[in-house]
């Protein structure tokens, strides 16, 4: 099956061209064999196709790739949401009112749920989405949220370390023990990433390392929560040990800035957090300009960000980070892809996945122009349309 969409007035390639992070084309089109792009190029030269979609003169990006994401939970957490906005103060221990209701609900109620969320994001552009467990905290229900996410993405991670859960107060060190033992030998089947939450309130620099360490020791990859409530040493942690990413980064000093932007790691930026909890935004002209490589994600979860909208976190980052509209976009698909450690992924060449994205302007700046506004026409994953 060969599909040509042609007429493209503005295409996001991410395939960079000089000073341009989007590798923006104009007047092109794009054609897909089976599950890939096969030929980019003047919609004037276009090959035949059996199926061909008329652009009509507007924009075509990459399918966005949500690198953060907690999307397998019971219940919700609308009351603290509303407490919160009228003066409560965040605090990483609401996790725990999730852990509850998730360990209550059925495998099917939470695929449910799950399979929910996945249809609302791909109707928004998301066509690669990073999972993560976090929200049972015992052997048996992190084995069964790895193992769940695990039907609908590869992107799958193991946060067992997300918080000490409450049967555990005061006793970490023993909750690493079963973290990095017997839950991540249930869990390591299902996951390719372990992640921790290093922070005051959830686990210290010494327990984070334990975390990470027996996960890279299972053939897991690094990836880390940290800086989000106050600085710490989890920057440092998570470039010393290569983790693809460092999530949140809201408090970071100028060392953590400078290690990032000599090293691989991806800081992953998560606006939907900072506009939910009223916390100060990271600037993110900072970290650009000191060469730090940028990933935009929306932290789905029900506690600090129940946003599923990539479009919503581009328009905020635009207007409360200091990045560019073109800065936003890369970040949210091509960073995104640095994130997860996928180059087929993120950008539209000959090769790479067709997850494409049709929207109803005539620009990509209208995500951030326009925000709350549905501009997603059509959206492709792997070629295959969805409305
Ligand atoms: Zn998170």
């Amino acid at each position: 099956m060969r599909i040509l969409i042609t007429n493209i007035g503005e295409l996001t390639t991410n395939v960079a061209e000089g000073d341009d992070v989007c590798g923006t084309l104009h007047d092109v089109a794009v054609l897909v064999e089976g599950e890939r792009v096969a030929w980019v190029g003047p919609a004037a030269d276009a090959p035949d196709a059996d199926e061909i979609v008329d652009a009509a003169g507007r924009a075509v990006i990459p399918g966005f790739v949500d690198s953060h994401s907690h999307l397998v939970f019971g219940g919700d957490r609308a009351a603290e949401f509303e407490a919160r906005m009228q003066g409560q103060k965040y605090a990483a221990g609401g996790i725990r009112s999730t852990v509850a209701a998730t360990r209550a609900a059925t495998d099917d109620e939470l695929r449910a749920r799950l399979r929910g969320f996945l249809d609302e994001m791909l109707a928004q552009g998301t066509t690669t989405v990073e999972i993560k467990s976090g929200y049972g905290l015992d052997v048996a229900t992190e084995e069964r949220l790895v193992r769940l996410a695990a039907e609908v993405t590869p992107e799958v991670t193991f946060l067992g370390a997300h918080v000490v859960p409450a049967e555990y107060a005061d006793r970490g060190d023993e909750y690493v023990d079963l973290v990095t033992g017997e839950m991540l030998d249930a869990c390591a089947p299902h996951a390719k990433w372990i992640d921790v939450f290093c922070e005051t309130g959830a686990f210290t620099v010494p327990q984070s390392r334990r975390v990470l360490e027996a996960g890279i020791a299972r053939g897991l990859q690094p990836r880390v929560h940290a800086s989000q409530l106050g600085p710490g040493e989890g920057v440092q942690l998570a470039v010393e040990l290569g983790a693809a990413s460092i999530d949140h980064g809201t408090y970071l000093t100028d060392d953590d800035v400078t290690a990032l932007a000599a090293s691989d790691t991806v800081l992953t930026l998560l606006p939907g957090v900072e506009f939910s909890t009223r916390q100060p935004y990271p600037d993110a002209r900072r970290l650009i300009d000191a060469g730090v490589t940028v990933a935009i994600a929306c932290d789905t979860n029900p506690g600090s960000s129940f946003t599923s909208s990539m479009p919503f976190c581009i328009a905020v980052a635009v207007r409360d980070m200091r990045m560019t509209v073109a800065e936003a976009i890369h970040a949210a698909t091509a960073g995104g892809a640095a994130a997860l450690r996928r180059d087929d992924i993120g950008r539209i060449a000959p090769g790479m996945r067709a997850d494409l994205v049709l929207l109803k302007s005539p620009s990509r700046v209208h995500l951030a122009y326009r925000p709350g506004v549905p501009l997603v026409e059509t959206v492709w994953k792997d070629g295959v349309r969805f409305a």
